[in-house]
């Protein structure tokens, strides 16, 4: 059709999608050796239990200490690689990172639970248990029970019967996993049933409105109540302020992440920020749910 309407417009289209295609490789090819040459970094992003007021763990994401740009987030770089034959690389590097930093907190006596993320083609691997239960073997210091993976709800999804097996065969050695961004994927409950996740984290998408929009109000409501029911773990991401967190305590969600509790930061900071939190005192004060 577009050489119809002239054969300029169809070299030209030809033309552009090709240099997209170039400087997409070239892009990868730089975030390559950024990774290769240490320019990566997890940054992490406390978890807290707001009735108890403690610090349970904290998430890690990925940032580019890019020598002239600055922290570049994820969404800069990230789906390079997941496209690539890279992204278990990537992944790769992120368990290490992950394991040796539990290690050098464990250490200094702090005793966090650490989620990673993992992406869908890197999950997806076959041995990917058996390569995890190596990368543990070589920090004995750490217990598998404190890292937890997170996959989005999508990516289990895609492939019900495969999630089912690695998540079976990592929790077999204690790792446990999160459903990412949960309630974007249209989970059936035949589907949660069967799905060995221990978390769901409900998308900050919803979480952000509920104190105006009562229709996000009822669709938290409703992953907190699934959870319930599931003997699964309702976590809250996105909780940008106290009020937010004061109406997820009275849903029945004890555990949040968000801005409104702390930014994602350096490793090095992590220590530090959890032995100087205060939990805002109203969430102490909010009304319990109560379950018959
Ligand atoms: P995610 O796993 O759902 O992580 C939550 C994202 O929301 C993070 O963005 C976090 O910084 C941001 N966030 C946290 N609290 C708030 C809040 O209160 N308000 C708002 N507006 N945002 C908040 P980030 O770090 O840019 O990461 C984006 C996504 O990139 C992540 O979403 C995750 O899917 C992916 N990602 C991050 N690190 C990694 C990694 O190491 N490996 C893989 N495969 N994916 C990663
Ligand atoms: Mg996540
Ligand atoms: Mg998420
Ligand atoms: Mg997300």
């Amino acid at each position: 059709r577009a050489k119809q309407e002239g054969g300029h417009r169809f070299v030209l289209f030809d033309a552009d999608q090709e240099r997209t295609i170039r400087e997409q490789r070239e892009a990868l090819a730089r975030g390559l050796e950024a990774l290769r040459n240490g320019e990566f970094a997890l940054y992490y992003q406390p978890k807290v239990d707001m009735r108890a007021g403690r610090v349970i763990g904290a998430e890690a994401l990925i940032r580019w200490l890019h020598p002239e740009l600055g922290v570049l987030s994820p969404a800069h770089f990230l789906p390079l690689f997941e496209g690539s034959e890279h992204a278990v690389e990537l992944g790769e590097w992120v368990i290490a990172t992950a394991l040796s930093q539990l290690d050098v907190w464990r250490q200094a006596d702090l005793a966090l639970e650490l989620s990673i993320n993992i992406s869908a083609s890197h999950f997806q691997q076959d041995d990917f248990a058996t390569r995890l239960a190596g990368q543990l073997s070589a920090h004995p210091g750490v217990t598998p029970s404190q890292l937890q993976i997170e996959v989005l709800e999508t990516t289990a999804l895609a492939d019900l019967i495969g999630a089912c097996r690695t998540m079976e065969q990592c929790r077999q050695f204690g790792v446990s996993f999160a459903l990412d961004d949960f309630g974007t994927g249209y989970s059936s409950l035949t589907y949660l049933k069967r799905l060995p996740a221990d978390v769901l984290k409900i998308d900050q998408s919803f979480v952000r409105d509920i104190l105006r929009d009562p229709e996000d109000l009822a669709i938290v409501a409703g992953v907190i109540g699934l959870a319930q029911t599931f003997g699964r773990t309702a976590i809250a991401e996105g909780v940008e302020t106290a009020e937010h967190g004061c109406r997820l305590l009275e849903l029945g969600c004890e555990l949040a992440q968000g801005y409104g509790i702390a930014r994602p930061m350096p490793a090095a900071e992590l220590p530090v920020w959890t032995a100087a939190w205060q939990p805002p005192q109203a969430w102490a004060l909010a009304p319990a749910q109560h379950y018959a």
